[in-house]
């Protein structure tokens, strides 16, 4: 861990009230300035990396509401991210523990394996696979989105769209849309990579795994002549900014805000935007996809209160953190329901799995859609709930 990091953090305090840990248990040591101060000790020799040292680093969801609240521009991102590294070179986990995370990075980042093991969520669960079933959507598969879609109108750019591992297989019609609307925006689009982009490893402290898959994606759309990398995942977005690729890399919501506008269609609907971390915190994107929504005609934008609090998601953290993730994401249902909308809409899968989730198990089911599948839906003339074109 980097000593000049830690010693950017002046122990304000102001990060506190926003960490989601901290929220919820108000320990000192599960709030960002503690786990800098556990950083510290383990950097300085006064403290073992034991297990308790490591179940409080564990424990941190990886939001970055704390980059977003601390004045004196601590990167915790960077911090957490050696911590788990040095979690990961020192401390063995109980033997459970690590079978699950072998099965999640197993499965998870493989379309083809993911889809199979989704045709098993039937089957009971034993104990600490449990949250995986619980999570598990209703599973229909959808047709890859082409390869190859050409621009409406004179062409802007060439894009290389990051189709995901996750989002690939359970949100199949939000790639779909995707090429619709950047086609629709004047860009050339490529789908060339198929596959994780290594935001998966990187959260679960496997720096060089994450690092070596982002730089295979931009390989391939480098390949394919793309100019420039487009998300419609915040996590996924998130790591690919972080990993200095030379394309640039643009959630969807910067894309379009750079685009040239189609016309677009009313669509008289209540949406609760959930902000997703990834994109708020980490990518600071947040006026863009406001935009993106508040430009289609009759469609109404609410908010639920403490956006900057994580719906307990957080890559693989509502597996293997499941009662502080399940605390998290009842917390965040309820505030979603507070806005009383028809639909819910955030930018990253595993928000929307997790959002979806706790709202089922509140009684109060609701549909969920990426922003882009509703200026999709705008372009269309279509409405919420019609078929999506072949
Ligand atoms: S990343 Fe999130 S959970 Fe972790 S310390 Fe920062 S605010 Fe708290
Ligand atoms: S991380 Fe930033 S906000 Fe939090 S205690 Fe340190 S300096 Fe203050």
């Amino acid at each position: 861990m980097d000593p000049a990091l830690i010693d950017d953090c002046v122990h304000c305090g102001f990060c506190l009230p926003t960490c989601p840990t901290y929220v919820l248990w108000g320990e000192e040591m599960d709030s960002p300035r503690g786990r800098i101060w556990l950083m510290r000790g383990t950097v300085d020799g006064t403290l073992e990396l034991d297990r308790t040292v490591a179940e409080h680093f564990d424990r941190c969801l990886g939001c970055m509401a704390c980059l977003t609240s601390c004045p004196s521009g601590v990167k915790y991102d960077r911090l957490i991210e050696l911590a788990r590294e040095k979690v990961e070179e020192t401390i063995k986990r109980p033997l459970m523990e690590r079978i699950l995370r072998l099965f999640v990075f197993a499965i998870f980042p493989h379309p083809k394996r993911l889809k199979a093991a989704l045709k098993f969520t039937w089957l009971p669960a034993p104990g600490p696979f449990k949250p995986l079933r619980a999570l598990a959507p209703d599973y229909t598969a959808t047709a890859p989105p082409p390869l190859e879609t050409p621009a409406q109108g004179e062409k802007l750019a060439r894009v290389g769209l990051l189709t995901g591992c996750v989002q690939s297989v359970i949100f199949g019609e939000t790639n779909r849309a995707s090429t619709r609307v950047l086609s629709a925006y004047g860009y050339e689009v490529t789908t060339a990579y198929s596959g994780c982009c290594g935001a998966l490893a990187l959260h679960a402290g496997k720096r060089e795994e994450g690092l070596h898959l982002a730089k295979e994606v931009e390989a391939a759309f480098k390949a394919a002549g793309a100019d420039r990398i487009v998300t419609n995942a915040a996590g996924c977005g998130s790591h690919l900014k972080d990993a200095h690729l030379d394309l640039p890399v643009l959630d969807i919501s910067e894309a379009v805000a750079q685009g040239r506008k189609p016309e677009l269609h009313p669509l008289p609907v209540r949406v609760s935007f959930q902000e997703s971390c990834h994109l708020g915190h980490a990518q600071r994107v947040r006026s863009e996809p406001r935009e993106l929504l508040r430009s289609i005609p009759e469609l109404d934008l609410v908010e639920p209160i403490e956006q900057e609090l994580c719906c307990g998601s957080a890559g693989i953290y509502n597996l293997v953190q499941p009662e502080a993730a399940r605390t998290l994401g009842d917390r965040k249902a309820e505030r979603v329901l507070a806005t009383n909308p028809d639909v819910l809409s955030t930018a990253n899968p595993g928000c929307m799995l997790q959002v979806t989730a706790a709202l089922k198990r509140a009684g109060r089911p609701l549909p969920g859609a990426h922003p882009v599948e509703l200026l999709d839906l705008s372009i269309r003339g279509a409405q919420l709930g019609d078929p999506a074109p072949e």
